[in-house]
């Protein structure tokens, strides 16, 4: 007898799968096929994860699984499934999740499927019977002269000439009409955006060398390291190789993934490839509807695409014979996911592409200290045509009144006589970043977290930027009923409104969460922007991804030490890329280009470092600074957060919880209980784990927490944990 080891996809944390099922003779499994099966008094899907001969339970006590689902999955992702959720403190039926077919969901039946359409044609027989007598009805007639132009969906056939299934299958049973169910694709939309000619091009040196190292790896079967770091300026061609790259493994049979920061930033990354290798290539993003996702995924599935372009969650798409794995702007925090399993894309894309054999691309302008360390490096220093990288010069705020230093007034004047085009980055939304009375000094705070509200002007509003509570605007303070009440800061909707006052008739177009999250609101405009002969683009970091806008002629950061001034260890590495990634926003066509930065500490290291575009020297320092600590790359950090409703429970279990780790992992190093402001309503308690042991220091932190989450103390409190947070 066949027995199936199956896991069920269900939210419990508590259950320890696998299962066996009795495999009936009528269902064609494997492991990954995605079952219906009893579980409990309930049905679930149940992803199988092996196969065997025996069970431990006895033959008749062993159920059947109801049915089976259409897709499946290719048995190696069943394993990263598994591996991620081991890696990153979760269960095995979230891990499974990420692998599975979009939409399935973890309900009892899949909530997509692959769409067919009933289409009619006419057959020899039909065509003969149109003109040699036979007896046809008319509304048989009128059906049959329409098909004689080629076949239809039967329903628009239906619709447009009249009559109804009974007459086609009349037809159908006379011979005269063949009837099929034919499978539709759901296309997800292409928005080319980027002007610039989509062929291939000639390689430069750089190019071909870097394009070179990447085809001696792919064709060396027994490379024990096939990792790769691009480290190549801003405009130096990296897609270009990628580009090179995914065409070799194509030639050889063998397929490819790209990832990609965020699609809605980058449409001319994927646009880009999707114009160099057409239908070979599938785009999967969020975005995009439940059935054009499904259906994108069945065509890798199938092998029809070979060529997957998205972000972080394309690292799990169903590929076989992977060769490549690309990760573009590898710095981008956006591959860590949020939710459960928080895990780091650029890390799953090492596990994958280490068991499948492929190798692993990762590029960047401002590459992470991880893999400066880590990868191989391959260096294009020189902007493609040897354009230089633009001058940048910081200036301090200190002293200055208003949001703009004079410089950066002159410089955005210059732009709008010479009627060019410049981007300026704020990376903070709203009007002011908070309100407080000029009378009594009251302060408006969320209900639900320890911040301030911000204001948004044209919504009438004060929000919170960290769990959405917005209520309206005060006109007088709440307090003391003054009418006098302050706005404090300055956000990029401000900026928008003096950069209109300051630099009018020049268009200026705002970027932002607030003004259009989707896909296509941010891809309308960065069209517009493009479309433009001059113009400035202002917004969050948004405006920093890896736009190439060839007439770009000034960048401007405000504001850039704020990320200095979080108490964070990666804040250095953030704001050196932030500054070094929208400087190479400017200056990528024959105008040239500066860059004006904007700080109250100019003489930060990390900005001095980001103006003279030296990304070895900041991660020389950087490396440093980060060993003397054991930060990573130097060990592994895991993040722990313990959080109640009321103060006390939450810091009494993460001491607890902190002890017992401690004992667990003698190596480890661990810092808290330490308190972190309120947020969504929830009083939080922090302790931060370090190893150089990961596997180990991983386990004890999930012992741990399952331990103290099952007794009593833990009744209120809520467990989050985060392995490689960012
Ligand atoms: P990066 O990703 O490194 O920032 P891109 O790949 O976007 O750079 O390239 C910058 C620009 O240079 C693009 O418009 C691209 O089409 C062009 N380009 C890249 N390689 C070449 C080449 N070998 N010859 C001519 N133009 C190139
Ligand atoms: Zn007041
Ligand atoms: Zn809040």
């Amino acid at each position: 007898m066949e027995i199936a080891r199956v896991e069920p996809l269900t939210r419990a944390r508590a259950l320890r799968g696998p299962f066996d099922y009795r495999v009936p003779e009528s269902l064609d499994v494997r492991p990954g096929s995605v079952l219906v099966i009893p579980f409990g008094r309930r049905r679930c899907l149940g992803v199988v994860v092996g196969l065997t001969e025996s069970s431990d339970v006895p033959a008749e006590r062993l159920l059947a699984p109801y049915s089976m689902l259409e897709a499946d999955v290719p048995e190696p992702l069943v394993e990263l499934g598994l591996r991620v959720a081991e890696e990153y403190c979760s269960t095995p039926a979230r891990g499974l999740a990420l692998v599975l077919p979009p939409g399935t969901g973890t309900g009892a039946t899949a909530r997509t499927r692959s769409r067919s359409l009933l289409t009619a044609s006419i057959t020899a027989t039909g065509t003969a019977a149109l003109v040699d007598g036979t007896r046809l009805g008319a509304r048989q007639q009128e059906l049959l002269g329409a098909l004689a132009n080629g076949q239809r969906p039967a329903g628009a056939l239906l619709r447009e000439r009249g009559g109804t299934h009974t007459t086609l299958r009349a037809l159908e049973r006379r011979g005269l009409v063949a009837l099929e169910q034919q499978a539709v694709r759901r296309r997800p939309p292409i928005r080319p955006v980027g002007g610039r000619s989509a062929g291939p091009r000639v390689l430069s040196a750089d190019q071909a060398a870097a394009f070179a190292a990447v085809l001696a790896l792919l064709d060396q079967p027994d490379a024990a390291d096939r990792r790769l770091l691009l480290h190549g300026v801003t405009g130096s061609g990296k897609t270009e190789v990628y580009l090179a790259a995914v065409a070799a493994v194509l030639e050889r049979g063998r397929s490819a993934i790209v990832l990609v920061p965020e699609i809605a930033l980058t449409p001319q990354t994927a646009s880009r490839f999707q114009q160099r290798f057409g239908d070979t290539v599938a785009i999967l993003h969020s975005q995009l509807s439940d059935g054009e996702r499904y259906d994108e995924w069945l065509r890798l599935r199938r092998g029809e695409a070979r060529v997957c372009v998205g972000p972080r969650s394309a690292v799990f798409a169903p590929l076989e014979q992977l060769g490549l794995i690309v990760i573009d702007e590898e710095h981008d925090g956006s591959y860590k996911q949020e939710g459960d399993p928080r895990y780091d894309a650029r890390r799953v894309a090492e596990l994958r592409a280490g068991a499948a054999g492929a190798v692993l691309l990762a590029g960047s302008a401002t590459p992470r200290p991880e893999s400066w360390v880590a990868f191989p490096r391959l260096s294009m220093p020189d902007r493609v045509d040897s354009l230089p990288l633009p001058a940048v010069e910081v200036v301090g705020m200190a002293g200055i009144e208003g949001a703009l230093h004079p410089r950066t007034v002159d410089a955005l004047a210059e732009v709008r006589e010479r009627r060019s085009k410049a981007i300026v980055m704020l990376n903070r939304r709203g009007w002011s970043n908070f309100l407080a009375c000029r009378d009594c000094g009251h302060t408006w705070g969320c209900p639900n977290c320890d911040v301030t509200l911000v204001l948004h002007q044209a919504a009438g509003r004060i929000s919170c930027h960290h769990c959405g509570h917005s209520q309206a605007a005060p006109r007088a303070c709440s307090e003391c009923g003054s009418v006098s009440v302050g706005r404090h800061g300055i956000g990029t909707e401000r900026l928008e409104h003096e950069l209109d006052r300051l630099l009018a008739p020049l268009e200026v177009l705002r970027l932002d969460s607030d003004t259009g999250s989707g896909r296509e609101a941010t891809a309308r405009l960065l069209e517009r922007f493009e479309a433009l002969d001059a113009g400035v683009l202002i917004g969050t970091q948004m405006v920093a991804k890896g736009h190439d806008f060839p007439d770009v002629e000034l960048g401007v950061v405000l504001d850039a030490d704020a990320t200095l001034r979080f108490p964070d260890f990666r804040a250095e590495e953030r704001t050196f890329s932030l500054v070094a990634q929208l400087a190479g926003r400017s200056g990528r066509g024959p105008g040239g280009g500066r860059v004006l930065v904007q700080a109250l500490e100019p003489d930060a290291e990390c900005l001095r470092l980001a103006a003279a575009h030296d990304a070895p020297a900041f991660l020389a320092a950087e490396l440093e600074r980060r060993a003397a600590l054991r930060y990573p790359p130097f060990g592994d950090l895991i993040r722990v957060v313990c959080s109640s409703s009321e103060r006390g429970p939450e810091l009494e279990v993460a001491t607890l919880l902190a002890e017992r780790i401690a004992a667990l992992a003698p190596e480890a190093t661990i810092a808290g209980p330490a308190p972190l402001f309120r947020l969504k309503g929830r009083e939080r308690s922090q302790l931060l784990v370090k190893s150089a042991s990961r596997s180990a220091a991983v386990r004890a932190v999930r012992e741990a927490v399952e331990t103290t989450a099952a007794e009593p103390i833990s009744g209120p409190v809520a467990f989050a944990v985060d392995v490689d947070p960012q």
